[in-house]
C-alpha cells in the first residue's frame, strides 16, 4: 500500500507520465497537433486574447489559475493546463454563428452585462462571431448577406449556436428572421446543414422552454426536434453559465470534438452532477432543518429550501460548484430554491413555487421511494449510530417533516437521468 502511495506521489510529482496514462497521452498529442494547425492559421477575429486581458489588468498569473480552474471543469488531467491556456487563446481561429429565435436573448445577456467581466466573459469577445443578431451592426438585407456569407465562407468548419426556442406552427410564422420574413425553423435547418457540430444554448433551445411551456400555442420545440444527423448538444438551463459555454467551445477548440454527453446531449462535465449533492445548505436537509416560511427563523439560518419548492434533489447541473458571477453566488445560495432550469419541461414540471411535498414529482432515491423516503432511512441509521438522544431528536423531526405533509400524493414521475 505504502509503495503504491509512493508509486502514485512519483508518478504525480514527475515531468515524464507513466505508461499506464497511455489514453491521456494520445489525447494529449493529438490536442498538440490540433492546436499547432490552429495556430498556422490566421485569427478570424481580430481581438486578440493576450491583448484583451492586458487592457483589462487581467494578470498572466491570474489567466493560469483560470485555465488550471477549467481543466478540472472539463474533467481533464492536470497535464492539460498548459493545452487549454493555448486553446483560449486559438479559439479566434473557430468560426461561429449565433443564431437567435424565440427567445428573451438572456444567454447572450449572461456574456454581455457583467460589470467587471471574468475571462470566460472575456472570451465570448475574443471567439470568432461570424454573425449574432443582437451584436452585430449590421441590419435587414445586410445582415441577411452577412449570414448566408459567413456559411459559405465557412462551410463545414464553423460551429452554430442556436439560442430560441423554434416555433413550428403556422409553418414556422411566429418566428421569423430579416427582411425576407424567412421562418427561423427553416433558417435552423439550412445553417445546420453545412455546420461542423450544432450547440443549443438556453432552455428554450434545449426542448422549447418557456415558450414550449403548456399549452405551447406556436408548437415550441428545441434545436434536437429539428436538426438530425448532426453533432449536437443542449446546454440547457436560464440562463446558462457562461462557464459552460465556454467549456464546450474550448473542449472543440482543442480536440475538434464536442465533450463527452448523457443521453439527453448535455456536456457531462457540466450537468453530472445533482444540485442537491453539492449545496452548501445540504447539512440543514440531512438534519431536517428546513426554512417553513420566507422570513423565518429558518430562512435567517440559511437551511435547506426543500419545503419552499427547492428542486435540488432533482436537478442536474453545476450551478453548485462553479455558481455565477466569477463564483459569486447563484439562486440557492441567495435564499431561492432551485427551479430545475437545466432540466426537461422545468417550467411544467418543477418552476412553480409548490412545496415539493406537494408536486407530482419525486426526486430520485436511494431506497426507491424518493428523497424524503430517504431521509427518513438515513434518520433511522443514525439513530442507531448515535445513540438515543440523537434518537429523540430524529423522531421528533420525521414527525414535525410527517406533520407538514398534506393530502395524498400522486405517484412519482420516471426521475431525469444524468
Ligand atoms: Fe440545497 Fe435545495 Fe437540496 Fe435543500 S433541497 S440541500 S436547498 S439543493
Amino acid at each position: 500500500m505504502l509503495t503504491d502511495r509512493h508509486g502514485l506521489l512519483a508518478s504525480l510529482l514527475s515531468p515524464t507520465p507513466s505508461p499506464s496514462d497511455s489514453a491521456d497521452i494520445a489525447l494529449l498529442r493529438g490536442c498538440e497537433q490540433r492546436l499547432d494547425e490552429l495556430e498556422s492559421m490566421t485569427p478570424l477575429s481580430g481581438l486578440d486574447l493576450k491583448d484583451l486581458l492586458a487592457e483589462q489588468g487581467v494578470s498572466r498569473r491570474a489567466f493560469l489559475g483560470w485555465a488550471s480552474a477549467t481543466t478540472a471543469l472539463l474533467m481533464l488531467h492536470p497535464w492539460f493546463e498548459p493545452l487549454v491556456a493555448r486553446a483560449a487563446e486559438m479559439m479566434n481561429r473557430v468560426p461561429v454563428i449565433w443564431i437567435e429565435g424565440q427567445d428573451c436573448a438572456g444567454n447572450s445577456e449572461a456574456f454581455l452585462h457583467a460589470s467587471g467581466p471574468s475571462i470566460d466573459e472575456l472570451l465570448f469577445n475574443v471567439i470568432s462571431l461570424e454573425y449574432h443578431e443582437t451584436l452585430m451592426a449590421a441590419a435587414g438585407f445586410q445582415a441577411e448577406e452577412r449570414r448566408q456569407q459567413a456559411a459559405k465562407d465557412n462551410r463545414g468548419k464553423y460551429l452554430l449556436v442556436v439560442e430560441g426556442s423554434i416555433p413550428r406552427g403556422l409553418n414556422g410564422a411566429y418566428a421569423t428572421i430579416g427582411p425576407n420574413a424567412t421562418p427561423f425553423v427553416d433558417i435552423v435547418t439550412e445553417l445546420a446543414a453545412s455546420a461542423a457540430a450544432v450547440i443549443a444554448v438556453g432552455a428554450c433551445a434545449f426542448d422549447g422552454g418557456l415558450p414550449g411551456a403548456n399549452p405551447n400555442p406556436t408548437q415550441a420545440v428545441g434545436v434536437s426536434d429539428v436538426v438530425k444527423g448532426k453533432p449536437l448538444v443542449n446546454i440547457g438551463a436560464c440562463p446558462i453559465n457562461p462557464v459552460n459555454f465556454n467549456g464546450t467551445l474550448l473542449h472543440y477548440t482543442l480536440t475538434g470534438q464536442l465533450p463527452e454527453l448523457d443521453s439527453l446531449l448535455r456536456p457531462k462535465f457540466a450537468f453530472g452532477y445533482r444540485i442537491h449533492d453539492n449545496c452548501e445548505r445540504r447539512a440543514h436537509f440531512d438534519a431536517g432543518e428546513y426554512v417553513q416560511q420566507w422570513g423565518d427563523e429558518g430562512a435567517r439560518n440559511n437551511f435547506c429550501l426543500y419545503k419552499m419548492g427547492c428542486k435540488g434533489p432533482m436537478a442536474f447541473n453545476n450551478c453548485s460548484i462553479v455558481r455565477y458571477n466569477e463564483g459569486t453566488n447563484w439562486p440557492v445560495g441567495a435564499g431561492h430554491g432551485c427551479i430545475a432550469c437545466g432540466s426537461p419541461g422545468f417550467w411544467d414540471r418543477y418552476a412553480t413555487e409548490r412545496p415539493m411535498a406537494e408536486a407530482k414529482v419525486r426526486a430520485p432515491g436511494l431506497f426507491g421511494g424518493g428523497v424524503e423516503s430517504d431521509i427518513d432511512k438515513f434518520g433511522a441509521g443514525l439513530l442507531v449510530a448515535a445513540g438515543a438522544g440523537i434518537a429523540v431528536h430524529a423522531a421528533l423531526t420525521a414527525t414535525a417533516r410527517r406533520r407538514d405533509r398534506h393530502g395524498k400524493r400522486p405517484g412519482p414521475e420516471p426521475a431525469e437521468e444524468a
